[in-house]
């Protein structure tokens, strides 16, 4: 089965990590993935020349957002900055040609209706200019969560539907998360492709940690507690392309690669 296969890599050289690992794509982040500083280019080119050398060599690129974005929540003084966030790292993105945004759900507070959540982020999805798909991905735990289960999913696809840009934003599959919140990996892109209609990118990880745990610890493959069966049906069953955000450098994941392939 052909499948495209990389690795999410360090921002100083993608294109350089991405022969490395002879991976047709790759994910980075913009600069601090813990901070509001807003992106960077740490490449020697700059944007425009990592938009161009990748252009060349043949390798897609994906953007990671910071992990700090919740446009979800209900708290003003991280909802505002988050999406200005998300702005500035959309337009960056689509500087350098990516071909997505990856952001996570996000939640709202603890006693929070979720409902809010769900209608913050058809705002977020309303108020940003959409140069770029933005790939919305599943999280392993967080109180509250807004892509955790297939309900708050659904809730949030619900939202979002009504938007002008809604074919613009997608859908990424974490294979750890999904194990690690509590979703069937046996079923899982199924059950979201029911919701959203569309899996646009796999984020395949093994867990280091049980079902339904809650926690966020990638693992590599053969390494962590999901069976090695799941990993490659739920790779299979997407026919997306797979970013490997696995420890380790160039070496380990072309392990991963291989025992991945192996079994797709
Ligand atoms: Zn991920």
């Amino acid at each position: 089965m052909s499948i495209s296969i990389g690795a999410h890599v360090d921002q100083t050289d993608p294109i350089a990590e991405a022969r490395a690992r002879q991976a047709p794509l790759v994910q980075f982040f913009l600069g601090d993935p813990q901070g509001y500083k807003g992106p960077e280019f740490a490449y020697a080119g700059g944007a425009e020349g990592l938009r161009a050398d990748a252009e060349a060599a043949g390798i897609d690129l994906y953007v990671h957002a910071p992990y700090i974005v919740n446009v979800a929540t209900t708290n003003n003084r991280i909802r505002i900055p988050s999406r200005k966030l998300l702005q500035q790292h959309v337009d960056a993105a689509a500087s350098i040609g990516a071909k997505g945004l990856i952001v996570h759900g996000g939640h709202v507070n603890k006693d929070d209706d979720p409902a809010k959540g769900f209608d913050n982020w058809r705002k977020a999805v309303e108020a940003t200019d959409l140069k770029l798909p933005l790939l919305i991905e599943n999280t392993a735990g967080g109180d509250n969560a807004m892509t955790r289960y297939l309900e708050r999913i659904a809730g949030v696809w619900e939202a979002i539907s009504t938007t002008e840009q809604f074919d613009m934003v997608g859908f990424c599959l974490d294979t750890c998360h999904a194990h690690a919140g509590g979703n069937d990996l046996q079923t899982v892109v199924d059950d979201v492709r029911r919701i959203t209609g569309r899996i646009d990118l796999v984020h395949c990880n093994d867990s280091r940690d049980d079902f339904d745990s809650g926690a966020d610890r990638h693992a590599n493959f053969g390494h962590g507690r999901i069976d090695p069966e799941l990993l490659a049906t739920v790779v299979r069953d997407a026919g997306a392309p797979v970013v490997c955000e696995t420890p380790g450098g160039a070496e380990e994941h072309r392990a991963d690669f291989d025992w991945l392939r192996e079994r797709i």
